[in-house]
């Protein structure tokens, strides 16, 4: 009785938005193909009840924490401040400007947004005891990326990109704020990350000093620079476009498989009928893939013997900490675990034959092997055997009489 309500309730009024260019789409990881589905009208996948219940759920978490965040000595405002990169897509000059459906009515008219400004809304602002301001960008993740992201396995560069807009918004609006914070909330635990940030305007440059994870408050330092988010992202909005005027499109990523297939809407569209090419041609490797390839040689020669010797260390401290029944061992600048934790395999040998094959899926994978070419073949040098003596021919003048 409920279930049916809430899922129907959550998909009422959601519906694919049009294309064009903005802040949460900017990022690197997010796929151009997609976005020229979408610019192109192609027909995707509608809203699910469930992606509907996870959009209700993203904006539940973040209601939350500006809540919490309110009740702190923080003061938080400017929710969903509108932000104008003026001028910043001018080759959209010809298309249409459209009304923001999120920003209020000025003066009981709507607002209308130029086709070749960039618009978007940031979270909120966090006024500190100093009268500082400082940028805030929420988003809630599950427990498996958030844990990667805090292991330094993933980068949210899409999230930064999106920051980076705000920023750069801010800046043209005369509001000096080149710091802030991305949290990151996960929707699992309530557990929480925090990228510090800063931007640097003139040289389109985001630094990430530090991320905190609470709770706790344990940090890890990880001071990278990304330069160029900005520029690359209008790049990608500019080509984009391109593609959607010429009604081309771009490469798919490179398997169905990758995450961001598996929940795009265009994933049919996109891969029905696909094959994979068939490998054939032989040629002289292009100069610039030389060093690539002259790397991957060296790499894999160096780790070779270091991987062999690296499971050899690893059985042995595992069997001789198993005799003597330790998990953990201490030694000067050193510390030894064992984390033991147990797996569930899916026995395949006790797996009846048909359910196997109904299950299974053929998935093309690629081998890449980098050698040495073998020497050619050389000559045989040995010693010439002497000619072996010619079979004498009767010469005619030898011939028997008759
Ligand atoms: S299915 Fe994958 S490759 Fe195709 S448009 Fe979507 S994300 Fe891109």
């Amino acid at each position: 009785m409920f279930i049916e309500a809430i899922h129907g309730a959550a998909q009422m009024g959601l519906s694919e938005s049009t294309y064009r260019p903005r802040p949460s789409m900017a990022g690197p990881e997010r796929c151009l193909r997609q976005l020229v589905y979408k610019g192109l009208h192609v027909e995707g996948t509608p809203f699910g009840a469930r992606l509907a219940m996870v959009l209700e759920d993203g904006s539940a978490h973040e209601q939350v924490s500006i809540d919490v965040l309110k009740h702190t000595l923080l003061q938080i405002h400017s929710e969903q401040r509108p932000i104008n990169l003026n001028q910043a897509l001018p080759w959209r000059s010809e298309c249409p400007s459209y009304t923001c459906s999120v920003c209020p009515p000025n003066n009981g008219q709507p607002r209308i947004i130029p086709a070749t400004t960039l618009h978007g809304h940031l979270d909120y602002l966090g006024r500190d005891l100093f009268e500082q301001d400082h940028l805030g960008e929420h988003k809630g993740v599950v427990s498996h990326i958030f844990k990667r992201y805090w292991e330094g396995d993933k980068e949210p560069l899409d999230y930064f990109t999106q920051v980076v807009f705000y920023f750069r918004g801010l800046h043209e609006e005369g509001i000096p704020i080149d710091d802030g914070g991305l949290l990151i909330k996960n929707k699992d635990t309530s557990a929480y990350l925090e990228f510090e940030l800063r931007y640097n305007y003139d040289l389109d440059q985001l630094s990430v000093p530090v991320i905190t994870y609470a709770p706790g408050l344990e940090q890890r330092m990880v001071n990278k620079t990304y330069i160029g988010l900005y520029a690359q992202a209008i790049d990608k909005f500019r080509l984009a476009d391109q593609h959607i005027a010429a009604r081309t499109l771009p490469a798919r990523l490179d398997n169905d498989d990758d995450i961001r297939c598996v929940y795009c809407p265009y994933q049919e569209p996109c891969w029905e009928g696909y094959e994979p090419p068939v490998l054939t041609g032989e040629l002289l490797l292009p100069e610039p893939l030389i060093p690539l390839a002259s790397e991957l040689f060296t790499l894999e020669e160096e780790l070779k013997p270091k991987k062999q010797r690296q499971e050899q260390l690893k059985t042995t401290l595992i069997k001789e900490l198993t005799v003597l029944k330790a998990n953990h061992a201490l030694a000067p600048n050193l510390e030894v675990t064992i984390t033991q934790s147990s797996q569930e395999r899916v026995d395949q040998d006790r797996l009846p034959k048909g359910l196997k094959k109904a299950y299974s899926k053929t998935i093309p994978t690629l081998k890449l092997t980098v050698k040495r070419p073998k020497p050619p073949k050389a000559q045989k040098t040995g010693r010439r055997r002497p000619p072996t003596a010619q079979p004498t021919i009767p010469s005619c003048t030898h011939q028997s009489a008759a």
